[in-house]
């Protein structure tokens, strides 16, 4: 995506406002059951779309979570939303394990943790106005806002998303993708959450109108006091947004750290090449591109040791033999490849 429009600043502003741990995901799994008929590969017959991911998340932090399409991204944050089943490990929010809860818990803590989805198009539904679109969870949870004050608090939202109060008697497809987009954030606010989950949230968008929803998503993380889990498929996307980074593959983080050891010191291999894909602005530096080829292997039957060793440059016998852990190098920067190199000082 174009850097232009952005505004500038803003990773200085978050050092800053980083909290406590508010969100501890641990050893997260989701595997899918293959239907009848598909391909039983040496994995059990089952689709391994998430397989072991922990991550904390502190109050006020981003994290990006940045991968190929297919390696489980919208999975995790499905999961982590409780709109699928986890197959393992823990989710803690403030002291309780989302995975522990039945349904009626469920629906309480979705107060606490909200999504925006990549498709402004198919996340809203048609037939509602704007205002019963951003109102709609406060039927669902009675007591948030009174009734009395609704008007004057979608009013207020669609303010503080760009949008017009008028606007609330309109429906989406009176509007431009950007604005559907700022119709589904004000949604995702109306409950007052502590965490936005963004899966892809400007995928779908032109490239000329991505950093306006950027920009309103970092302003609103100060205006809430919000946490983003913020997902993209490159990392042009988060690089502006992000405090710390993790990169997907296959249904596990491979590399994960503040954005400055993700951008400037990358240790793995794939963030490497993924990086060498973002357009260079210093010439000198496309000349270092490295060519990422063909796609993301079945999360059905994924290679032995290194998952990523089957588009590796560097990979060798002992990638195929041992699966390498994601280990500390340095601070909390942690790498999953045995050729990793402790990044310089
Ligand atoms: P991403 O968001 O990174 O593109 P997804 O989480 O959508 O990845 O998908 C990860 C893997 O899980 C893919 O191989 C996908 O085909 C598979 N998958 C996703 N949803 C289902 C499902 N409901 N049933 C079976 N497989 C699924
Ligand atoms: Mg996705």
């Amino acid at each position: 995506m174009a850097e232009a429009g952005l505004r500038e600043g803003a990773h200085a502003r978050r050092a800053v406002a980083v909290g406590e741990p508010l969100f501890e995901v641990e050893n997260l799994v989701k595997h899918y059951p293959v239907r009848s008929g598909a391909f039983l590969g040496r994995g059990g017959g089952v689709v391994r779309a998430v397989d072991g991911v922990s991550f904390t998340l502190r109050r006020g932090e981003t994290l990006g979570i940045v991968g190929e399409s297919g390696c489980g991204k919208s999975t995790l944050a499905r999961v982590l939303l409780r709109l699928v089943e986890p197959t393992g490990g823990r989710a803690m929010l403030a002291g309780e394990n989302l995975f522990d809860l039945d349904k009626r818990a469920i629906r309480l803590a979705r107060r606490r943790l909200q999504i925006i989805f990549q498709d402004p198009f198919a996340s809203l539904n048609p037939r509602m106005t704007v205002a019963e679109i951003v109102r709609e969870p406060w039927a669902i949870f009675p007591g948030v806002v009174p009734r009395g004050e609704w008007h004057d608090r979608i009013a207020d939202l669609l303010t503080r998303v760009g949008l017009n109060a008028d606007d609330a008697h309109r429906y989406p497809h009176q509007f431009s993708g950007g604005q559907r987009q700022r119709i589904g954030i004000a949604r995702s606010l109306a409950l007052n959450p502590e965490i936005v989950i963004c899966d892809e949230p400007v995928s779908a968008l032109d490239v000329s109108i991505q950093a306006q929803v950027i920009n309103l998503l970092e302003e609103i993380q100060e205006g809430f006091g919000l946490s983003y889990i913020f997902i993209a498929h490159d990392l042009s996307v988060v690089r502006h947004i992000s405090d710390r980074v993790a990169v997907m593959y296959l249904g596990k983080f491979v590399e994960l750290g503040t954005w400055q050891e993700i951008y400037e010191r990358p240790t793995h291999p794939y963030t490497q090449a993924l990086l060498s894909a973002v357009p260079a602005i210093d010439p000198a530096e496309r000349t270092r591109r490295i060519i990422l080829e063909g796609e993301v292997p079945s999360p059905i039957d994924p290679p032995s040791g290194c998952r990523f060793r089957t588009r590796c440059r560097m990979a060798e016998a002992r990638c195929a033999a041992e699966e390498p852990a994601l280990v500390e190098r340095a601070g909390g920067h942690r790498s999953a490849c045995h050729f990793a190199a402790a990044p310089a000082e």
